[in-house]
């Protein structure tokens, strides 16, 4: 089986100079661990392990080359032969465990959030408060000599090579294009003086770093952005990089500032490889492409299609250090794959927190959270295999523990099961794909199909009894409640009960906004999931405009009439995630879903929904009202357990059922079971 799966991902690259044991380059993220004190120790620890699992390549996260173009006061910058110590514990970390990394250069120009920014004009981005000032010709040169300067100090800290971002709308985007590089003299005005920064960049710094050091140029080959590039111009780019010494380019898609989601979840797979193709041909040096590949699968796909001589993932690589290697050896499916939520990693950066995952929460904390082999075999009963006791059950499994796991339902999952069924978010069934394996390797004793009782958990004499037992939802108290047409949200998910053509949803978090999602998908519409995306989004693939936006916009349509309500007066939609709730609240407004805060409810009869609305009365003449009202803890065996003996454990919902997700639910069980 092992290297014939995925004969063309697991092909080596041969750069002239070196040869790349296979086609996957872990893209650059940064995880915060940057700016943190002690961070070398732990990147170095972070990386090895990501080495180990068979990455071909690696790139760091960004890497100012000096102060200007820190992204915050305080981001991390190379320009000092004093700061070379950390990188050089990550360097040989990452060659003793046999892999190679690239340190990428990041100059945020108008994205510096600092009063320091710089820009090639005067222009504040639409996402910043700052206006950047205009660097001076001299700067321009001084700047260069910055980027070549960083580059050779990454060498000397022993990195393979370095990348230079030019993409997502940084500095060098900044100067490429007229919207944003007003300038009229040798840096600005016409595309072979726009160019002209970047250009200089790669030529000077293969000119210091010499032949036998990799450089990548991350080419914006999408911007999403009125006045971005057009075709003709990302070409001739692409080749005068090339002409100045890149070994690689790899792509970039959608600046910053781009009102397209381009990773989140609601991307499908491989949404933009088609971008890479296009430029397949027209250089000569290979070709990286890029954004939610997942899957081996997807990524053979992708490469035995032609669409690019080489796939980068990040975010796969904080799901799963293993990625590669268990591909190779014939084990995709216990990789744990990444589902494009966001919510441990981008979403934690963006607070100024540290990078983690979702799915496996020691991504970025391998040294503070190790999972190592229990002192003393002991037997755990687990109640409830939603996504807490999943990883609870299967860390303490893992540790050597004997663990019985107890499911009401017919399968494992908990509201995953609820969340899988919601148009984009497919990808939570890979989590209960990978658990279910788990489980089968390690032995878990699972009893499906059984709700655990009080009295079966004492009589079996356990060590530890867990309780994941997870919610139940909150029915409010409102006059009409048990009308006929108020649904649960599982019963409207799960279908048993279908929402009519006229619909309320009370309660705007995130359950609310996937219910909202469900009842106004499309449905199947004529082309692939990937052009459907495309116009839904206003993605022009043809290029008829700069940027690669459709003259005509996103075109959406609902096949119901949808309110989404909630009792605070707080813009609907204001909780949800700060790298994904904008792009939910866009679409669900294009598909003309009416946003209601500051309702309070009257009643619930066969006219409709009675509330009011800033004090007014009004009546929604609905067909169905759909109740997604939050939930509480369910922990009905509690008491009895406590009565009995110790106390059991509590996590996930079970314990704290307000601001749960699956985020915490799994790092709580996957704590509690490394600890017991
Ligand atoms: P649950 O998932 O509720 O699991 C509890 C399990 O315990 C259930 O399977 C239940 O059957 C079982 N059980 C209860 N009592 C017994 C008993 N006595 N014996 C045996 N078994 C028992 N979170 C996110 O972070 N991101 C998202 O994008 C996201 N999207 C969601 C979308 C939807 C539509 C829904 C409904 C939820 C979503 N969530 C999301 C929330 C997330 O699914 C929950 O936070 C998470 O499932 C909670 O995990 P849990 O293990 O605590 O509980
Ligand atoms: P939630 O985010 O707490 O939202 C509950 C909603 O119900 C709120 O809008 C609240 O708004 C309303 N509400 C609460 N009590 C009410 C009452 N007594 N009567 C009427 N309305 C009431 O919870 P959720 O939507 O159920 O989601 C559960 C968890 O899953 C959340 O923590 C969420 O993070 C997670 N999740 C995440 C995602 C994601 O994409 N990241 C998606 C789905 C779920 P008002 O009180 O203002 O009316
Ligand atoms: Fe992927 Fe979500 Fe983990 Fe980020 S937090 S790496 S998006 S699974």
């Amino acid at each position: 089986m092992s290297d014939n799966a995925y004969p063309h991902l697991l092909a080596p690259l041969d750069l002239g100079f070196l040869t790349l044991p296979n086609r996957v380059l872990m893209g650059s993220m940064h995880t915060g661990l940057e700016e943190a004190p002690g961070g070398f120790e732990r990147m170095a620890a972070f990386y090895a392990e990501r080495a180990r699992g068979g990455a071909g390549l690696i790139v760091t996260g960004g890497i100012a080359p000096n102060p200007e173009g820190r992204i915050a006061p305080q981001a991390a910058m190379l320009n000092e032969e004093a700061q070379l110590t950390g990188h050089r514990r990550v360097t040989a970390a990452v060659h003793e465990a046999g892999g190679r990394i690239c340190m990428q250069i990041l100059h945020g120009g108008r994205y510096a959030l600092h009063e320091a920014a710089v820009a090639p004009s005067a222009l504040r981005a639409p996402i910043s408060p700052v206006t950047p000032r205009e660097l001076s010709g001299a700067e321009v040169e001084r700047t260069l000599a910055d980027y070549v300067r960083c580059a050779r100090l990454a060498q000397q800290a022993g990195y393979d090579g370095v990348e230079i971002m030019g993409s997502e709308g940084y500095l060098i985007n900044q100067f490429v294009v007229p919207h944003t590089n007003r300038r009229d003299d040798r840096w600005g005005g016409m595309i072979e003086n726009r160019i002209r920064f970047p250009v200089e960049i790669v030529r000077r710094t293969r000119e210091a770093a010499g032949h036998a050091f990799i450089l990548i140029y991350r080419l914006s080959m999408l911007d999403l952005v009125e006045g971005g590039s057009t075709w003709e111009e990302i070409v001739a780019l692409a080749r005068a990089v090339e002409a100045a010494g890149a070994t690689l380019i790899n792509t970039g898609i959608g600046w910053h500032e781009a009102r397209i989601p381009t990773i989140a979840t609601i991307v499908p797979r491989a949404a933009f490889t088609w971008v890479t193709r296009r430029m397949m041909g027209e250089v000569g040096i290979p070709l990286v492409t890029t954004n939610r590949i997942n899957t081996p699968e997807a990524a053979e796909e992708v490469l035995a299609r032609g669409d690019a001589d080489m796939v980068s993932m990040a975010r796969p690589f904080l799901a799963d250090p293993e990625f590669v290697s268990k591909a190779a050896a014939g084990r995709a499916d216990e990789i744990n794959t990444c589902i494009a939520c966001n919510q441990a990693c981008l979403d934690h950066i963006f607070a100024h927190r540290l990078c983690s995952c979702l799915v496996n929460p020691r991504a970025c904390h391998e040294t503070v959270l190790p999972i190592e082999p229990a002192r003393q075999k002991k037997r755990i009963a687990v109640v409830g295999a939603g996504p807490a006791g999943l990883a609870c059950a299967c860390t303490a499994a893992e540790r050597g523990h004997e663990v019985t796991l107890y499911e009401a339902a017919s399968e494992i999952g908990g509201q995953f099961n609820l969340a899988r069924r919601i148009p984009g978010k497919e990808e939570f069934a890979e989590t209960l794909r990978y658990f279910r394996r788990r489980l089968e390797r390690l032995g878990v004793s699972v009893r499906c199909g059984h709700r655990a009782s009080a009295c079966e958990l004492v009589e079996g004499g356990y060590d530890h009894v867990v309780l994941a037992t997870g919610v139940t939802p909150r029915i409010p108290d409102i006059p009409g409640i048990d009308h006929p047409k108020v649904l649960r949200y599982a019963e409207c998910i799960e279908g048993g009960r279908p929402a009519g053509a006229r619909v309320a949803i009370l309660g705007a978090g995130g359950i609310g906004f996937d219910v909202a999602e469900l009842l106004t998908h499309p449905g199947a519409e004529s082309g692939s999931e990937i052009e459907a995306y495309r116009r839904e989004w206003g993605i022009d693939a043809a290029y008829r405009s700069r940027g690669g936006l459709a003259p005509e916009g996103g075109r959406s349509h609902s096949p119901r009439e949808v309110w989404l309500l909630q009792r605070k007066p707080t813009r609907v939609g204001e909780g949800l995630s700060r790298t994904t709730g904008w792009a939910k609240r866009l679409l669900l407004a294009r598909r003309g879903v009416k946003m209601l805060p500051g309702v309070s409810y009257e009643r619930i009869d066969d006219a409709g929904l009675h509330l009011r609305v800033g004090g007014e009365p009004r009546v929604l003449g609905v067909d169905s009202v759909v109740l997604c009202t939050g939930q509480e803890p369910r922990r009905e065996l509690l008491g009895e357990l406590e009565a009995a003996g110790p106390a059991p454990e509590l996590i996930g919902g079970a314990d704290v059922a307000a601001e749960l997700d699956a985020k915490r639910a799994i790092e709580q069980g996957t704590e509690l079971g490394a600890t017991l």
